[in-house]
């Protein structure tokens, strides 16, 4: 029996990719996620409209405060996790490199990076609440229209960062052509996003937090990422699977999702989000925030083990552009 093939949403060669499973985004819409072989990706079929997209972005995906989260302790982790990541990068900055943080969201990251180093923090995050804070940030330099190759010179940025923002874009492998056309040589990649390859993403298919349809429209696994990387001509400097930020919480989500017909409720109610939780009754969400409490330190062992495995529900990769020498030679 022949089994129809689909488009790839991920590098967009037509019926290459087979169908996985079913997912249902929070407004009820269904795609079906399918996977094509030789690019290593998982993408949404159909591709989610304009319309679509525009309903899942809008402004409670960033929370409706000045914060994402409405917890003070949630967002006081985010923080301490967020410093933790430019205290990584700002090793390798020197004073005035230029950097670009791609989807800077409210531009707390180049923030903390400014703090650290005076550098030129250039942020690009599409018109809406969070771009609005982040113009306000003294330093940043923001721009709100999608990267484009002739906004910075042949190499001229010297660490570009995507922290989970590669899993949102509709072209990732023009956008990733673009950043290697911009960045120095031996300038930095600081990339992360969920890992296709996990055990939750395995667990849970469909019902996986960090799958979060419409918004994420592929998602490359990190073997087959770290391969296209090496062939551009980068070197690996650090990987990890770790991340106590997104994995542990991914779990407990993921399996309130099993149980409870309303997807990703716990989250949109830290988020803030009272429409999307307003007829579900308060008891039963004191209880999923009672189990995200007992659970947290159990999942959080687990994701230790999963991280070593390679299979955390995320990867944080730190790439390193090499000269053009040394490209001729790989
Ligand atoms: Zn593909």
């Amino acid at each position: 029996m022949n089994h129809p093939l689909f488009p790839c949403g991920y590098c967009h060669e037509t019926n290459v990719a087979s169908h996985c499973y079913f997912t249902e985004d929070q407004y009820g819409t269904t795609y079906r996620v399918v996977f094509h072989e030789s690019c290593g990706a998982f993408s949404l079929f159909p591709r989610p409209d304009e319309q679509a997209l525009q309903k899942a972005y809008d402004d409670s995906y960033y929370g409706s405060s000045e914060k994402k989260f409405t917890f003070p302790l949630v967002e006081r982790v985010i923080e301490w996790f967020r410093e933790g990541r430019a205290r990584k990068l700002a090793k390798w900055l020197n004073e005035g490199d230029r950097v670009l943080d791609l989807g800077c969201g409210n531009g707390h990251f180049l923030k903390a990076l400014l703090k650290r180093k005076p550098i030129r923090a250039h942020g690009i995050e599409l018109a809406g609440k969070a771009a609005a804070r982040a113009a306000q940030i003294p330093g940043i330099i923001l721009k709100t229209t999608k990267l484009q190759i002739n906004d910075f010179p042949e190499k001229s940025i010297k660490a570009v960062c995507m922290f989970h923002v590669y899993e949102h874009l509709p072209e990732p492998l023009e956008t990733l052509e673009i950043i290697d056309h911009i960045l120095q040589e031996e300038g930095i990649l600081m990339i992360s996003f969920p890992n296709a390859d996990s055990i939750q993403s395995r667990l849970f298919k469909g019902r996986w937090l960090h799958l979060d349809p419409p918004r994420h429209l592929s998602l490359v696994k990190p073997s087959a990422f770290k391969k296209m990387m090496r062939e551009k001509g980068y070197r690996l400097l650090n990987e990890s699977y770790a991340s106590m930020e997104q994995n542990p919480y991914g779990m407990i989500q993921s399996i309130l999702n099993l149980i409870c017909p309303k997807r990703d409720l716990l989250f949109e109610s830290l988020k803030g989000n009272k429409a999307y939780r307003e007829s579900y009754p308060a008891w039963k969400l004191t209880l999923q925030r009672l189990f995200f409490i007992v659970s947290f330190p159990l999942f959080g062992l687990t994701n230790l083990t999963a991280a070593i495995l390679k299979r955390g529900a995320t990867v944080e990769f730190i790439f390193i552009r090499t000269t053009k020498a040394a490209r001729i030679c790989l």
